[in-house]
């Protein structure tokens, strides 16, 4: 089965290509279209995401909503994750800001969240993936992207930047929302 992901995030095409099977193959939806991400949830906004390419192309069309959740900070950076430190996006001022933010905050709880829409012969699905951890006090590790360099997963001591692909596809809230979406599919297609 073919799916069009409404994305420009080359990080996260390649995650998800990694993570599904071999018999469900993505396609980036690269379109010249600006799509406003103006909803307050993950869902919202992975719907805006996934009814914009449907609507051009016609065909089975993923959104891919995600960010980093930080009790402490109120649920911050929540949806804003991209923009945290405004606009142009920058990965690292990210990363800087949330440390600055942490200092000196005991609970450094955190969570990251993906909620895939799926918007497939004009019907919707979505799922969920959610993987929790704790923000380290420093930049560790270059691999991944976001703020892998300082979120810890529950269960180890290192960073998603540290720890590597093989580790993070099989645990990370991508991993569990693509999880749910592959047995959906199972299901449907049989
Ligand atoms: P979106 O493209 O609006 O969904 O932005 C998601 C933002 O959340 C990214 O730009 C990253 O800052 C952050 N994010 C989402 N998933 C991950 C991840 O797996 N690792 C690190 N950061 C992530």
């Amino acid at each position: 089965m073919k799916l069009l992901l409404s994305s420009r995030n080359l990080h996260k095409l390649e995650e998800i290509r990694a993570i599904l099977p071999a018999t469900i193959t993505v396609e980036p939806w690269d379109s010249d279209v600006e799509i406003e991400e103006s909803a307050d949830t993950f869902e919202g906004n992975a719907f805006i995401k996934a009814y914009a390419g449907w609507e051009q192309m016609g065909i089975p069309c993923l959104g891919e909503d995600s960010g980093l959740s930080v009790p402490a900070l109120g649920g911050a950076p929540g949806v804003m994750s991209a923009r945290f430190a405004g606009e142009p996006r920058s990965d690292f001022a990210n990363i800087q800001l949330l440390l600055k933010q942490m200092e000196g905050v005991h609970d450094r709880s955190a969570y990251f969240t993906t909620v895939l829409a799926l918007v497939m012969d004009g019907n919707e699905y979505s799922f969920e993936g959610r993987v929790e951890g704790r923000i380290a006090t420093a930049i560790h590790g270059a691999m991944g992207f976001g703020y892998d360099p300082v979120f810890i997963p529950e269960g180890y001591d290192q960073t998603f930047a540290e720890l590597g692909p093989l580790i993070k596809n099989h645990i990370s809230h991508r991993a569990r929302a693509l999880s749910k979406l592959t047995a959906f599919l199972k299901a449907f297609s049989c």
